[in-house]
């Protein structure tokens, strides 16, 4: 059994929600390693929806201790509200959240200079969710953030004025209002620290301790691969590392205390906000698998841009993350067509070209090649066996492996936890051993 990362191989919705979702209770704990409110799942759990943006989807498994690790940005206020929508829904969190004292405070001040940023920026927006992500994880690499240990702080005060000093200079030259003294803040900041002191803890040192009693962590990665603020197509990217890296940054978890990455894929692309999207499809055929995947934000409610299968993407992704296996999901969005092109290649000024550019003008100018395969016209939803799934539909999903690298251990059909193929070998049976049952038991069917 094995300390086992969840990772998004895209540009993130790539259906992690539902993979985490059924893996959980495999594990003893699930721990979150970086970005802010920015992510969202909707996790379906009895009839009722939740949705969660930074509390790990484990909390809804009766008992299963959660974690949010050093690598996160926290705004309290929305952390309150999930907590409340929980409570309500008579979840109990105490005793089993626990979040990393050295974890970023996100503030208001930081979402006043996002929105402020987007608005100014008119075409060259980066697309932000402008929940102040990117203006709270700029103030930890300069060293004026604050973590949330210290949002009681006696040095607060002081602490947030140079804070503020910053984010003011850059709001006022926007346009925006100046920001007034730090003592109200200050306040809030205190009041908050109060709420969130039950829950606060030196989540490396429990991680730690978990491993020495050999307890199982999954480690759940949000937004995606080519988001990564080094890896990703920068500088249209998000401000944290989801890639399998970040999980050890993130947590304090050694790399060698983690046995494995499971890469989630969808079985065609998708992306939210600016940048490259090579193969974008604009026409009807995008429209298709935006209407049929129903491709909206969860956060924004921003429609997605949509493509076909981009395989030098998640090639990339593939060895960035060290993958060895796949959840490859919304397999059943492809279910009617009569044919599925592939992206295996991009053709740049005459040179093909089968490595992820880094250069984003390079980028923005590669035209996609495509190997199109045939389709299969059948409902593969609640089918639960490889071998039952029609023919040209397995020799999509081998094409999809044999480009990327990876094999398909996970398969998913549909938004249910019982529309889900399990491979009966490979390296997540490895990874789960016994534990494998309780997915399967899970998945139910
Ligand atoms: P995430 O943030 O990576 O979980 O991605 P999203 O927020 O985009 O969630 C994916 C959405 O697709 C959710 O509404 C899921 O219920 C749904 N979904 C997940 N897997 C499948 C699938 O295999 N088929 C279909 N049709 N929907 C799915």
């Amino acid at each position: 059994m094995t300390n086992l990362i969840v990772v998004g191989m895209q540009w993130g919705d790539e259906g992690k929600g539902k993979i985490v979702d059924l893996l959980c209770p495999a594990f003893d704990a699930v721990v979150r390693y970086q970005g802010g409110h920015n992510a969202g799942h909707t996790v379906k759990f009895g009839d009722r929806h939740f949705a969660l943006r930074l509390i790990p989807s484990g909390i809804l498994h009766a008992g299963q201790p959660c974690v949010m690790g050093n690598g996160m940005v926290v705004a309290p206020d929305a952390l309150f509200e999930e907590l409340d929508q929980l409570q309500a829904a008579g979840v109990e969190t105490a005793g089993r959240l626990f979040v990393s004292n050295r974890a970023q405070a996100l503030l208001p001040i930081h979402a006043d200079l996002d929105q402020a940023r987007e608005k100014a920026a008119g075409g060259g927006k980066v697309g932000t969710t402008g929940r102040g992500i990117g203006p709270a994880y700029e103030m930890k690499t300069a060293r004026y953030g604050l973590r949330l240990s210290e949002l009681a702080s006696p040095r607060l005060e002081e602490r947030l004025r140079a804070q503020m000093v910053r984010i003011e200079a850059e709001l006022t030259a926007l346009g925006g209002e100046p920001l007034g003294a730090p003592s109200r803040l200050a306040d809030q900041c205190r009041a908050w620290h109060e709420r969130l002191a039950p829950y606060l803890a030196d989540t490396e040192h429990l991680l730690h301790g978990w491993i020495d009693a050999g307890k199982t962590l999954l480690f759940e990665g949000a937004q995606g691969s080519l988001l990564d603020v080094d890896h990703g197509t920068y500088p249209f990217v998000t401000s944290s590392s989801p890639t399998a890296g970040g999980a050890s940054t993130g947590t304090g978890v050694a790399p060698s205390a983690i046995g494995g990455v499971l890469g989630i894929v969808k079985a065609y692309t998708t992306r939210v906000g600016g940048g490259p999207f090579p193969g974008e499809l604009a026409g009807e055929a995008g429209e298709f698998l935006r209407r049929r995947g129903n491709e909206f934000g969860t956060v924004t409610g921003r429609p997605r841009r949509c493509g076909w299968f981009d395989a030098v993407a998640v090639r990339y992704a593939v060895r960035l993350n060290g993958t060895r296996a796949l959840a490859l999901t919304k397999l059943d969005v492809l279910d009617t067509l009569a044919e599925i092109p592939v992206c295996v290649a991009y053709r740049h000024r005459g040179e093909v070209l089968s490595n992820f550019p880094s250069c984003l003008d390079t980028l923005e100018a590669v035209e996609p090649v495509y190997e199109v395969l045939e389709g299969w016209r059948e409902d593969t939803s609640g089918i639960l066996d490889f071998a039952r799934l029609p023919k040209a539909a397995r020799a999509y999903i081998a094409f999809l492996e044999e480009q990327v690298g990876s094999r398909v251990a996970l398969l998913s059909t549909g938004p249910r936890r019982e529309e889900t193929i399990v491979a009966p070998e490979g390296p997540l049976v490895d990874w789960l051993g016994s534990r494998l049952e309780t997915v399967l038991a899970q998945r139910g069917a």
